[in-house]
């Protein structure tokens, strides 16, 4: 599926992002170099099902595909990055996290027969992973894996310049690796899964629940957020533990060893030159990756541990949507 050449010389992609929560629906158009042209974004506050995403997605495609902004030829491609499990080989959504509606969707097929073109759909951090490796922040790297640390822990491999799917499509699941034994509880039922101690979720709602005990925490919190604890990002936890503050210190060590210990693995594992940290934790920048990377380098063999990267990803909070045009743009 993928040849990353160019064949066409003129026309347009468009890269759609749809997430299970509802708080992600993003249409982009780009041009054959992966730019993007156009943009529209579409949270929800709620959790919806498959049938009123794709109404809001079809609305949405028509407002960024009007004929004017297509002036320099036709849509050629579209690519899909779904926060949820994917069977790309079949062109199916297996299962979207938290969302009704979406149980072996054949997305591809529901796109190319509503708008005529052909389609391409991955799960989101297979996606990212992709495009931080063509167009960001691992240009040139053969084996890499990006890890989306957002609302939940998504990763992604790319081995050999392509996206690793492995038997069943399910391959990077990376959030539900088991780290902590008797650790706390995952969204998926399960206990002590990185996901739950290292997504943005898992951070801001261990640092408000614990607060309660540590009133200078608590004043803390309130002084970030304006009052409005419940808001409290990943990042400003990492600025809270940078300035002294305790308990964010104490949790964010945490995510230091457990997300270092399921990385260290992986690195063993696949001996990747480059991982990219992408999602909202990722925002923490400095505060997250040299002391990430020492602590990879201490768990590794020296001959393995030394040679990986450790890097953040280019394109923020933008990574799904460019990898959805980076799918679309694999072929065309
Ligand atoms: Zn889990």
């Amino acid at each position: 599926m993928t040849t990353g050449k160019l064949l066409a010389t003129q026309g347009y992609v468009v890269g759609i992002e749809i997430s299970g929560s509802g708080s992600r629906q993003a249409i982009a158009l780009a041009d054959l170099n992966g730019t993007i042209l156009y943009r529209v974004r579409r949270p929800l506050e709620y959790v919806p099902d498959a049938e009123t995403v794709l109404q809001l997605i079809g609305k949405m495609l028509t407002e960024v595909t009007t004929p004017e902004r297509l002036s320099d030829g036709r849509i050629l491609r579209v690519g899909v990055a779904i926060g949820g499990l994917v069977d790309a080989t079949h062109g199916i959504v297996r299962t979207l996290h938290h969302a009704h509606g979406w149980d072996n969707f054949p997305l591809q097929d529901y796109f190319e027969e509503k708008l005529d073109i052909p389609c391409i759909i991955n799960n989101n951090a297979n996606a990212a992973a992709l495009a931080e490796v063509q167009y960001g922040a691992g240009i040139g790297e053969r084996n890499a894996l990006y890890v989306g640390l957002g609302r939940g822990i998504g990763g992604g491999m790319v081995v050999g310049g392509k996206i690793y799917q492995g038997a069943t499509c399910s391959a990077g699941e990376i959030g539900h690796m088991l780290v902590k034994e008797n650790g706390p509880k995952c969204s998926c039922g399960g206990f002590g899964h990185l996901e739950a101690i290292a997504s943005a979720q898992a951070i801001s709602r261990r640092m408000i629940g614990l607060s309660a005990e540590y009133p200078e925490t608590e004043a803390a919190i309130r002084r970030v957020t304006g009052g409005r604890a419940e808001r409290i990002t990943a990042e400003q936890v990492f600025r809270l533990a940078a300035e002294g503050d305790t308990l964010a210190q104490r949790i964010v060590e945490e995510v230091y060893t457990y997300l270092g210990i399921a990385l260290a693995n992986i690195v063993h594992l696949v001996n990747p030159g480059v991982i990219i940290l992408g999602g909202n934790v990722a925002q923490a920048g400095e505060l997250l990756i040299p002391p990430l990377q020492e602590r990879i380098r201490e768990l590794c063999l020296p001959s393995v541990g030394q040679s990986v990267r450790v890097v953040q990803g280019k394109h923020g909070s933008e990574a799904n949507l460019v990898g959805a045009i980076t799918l679309a743009l694999q072929d065309v």
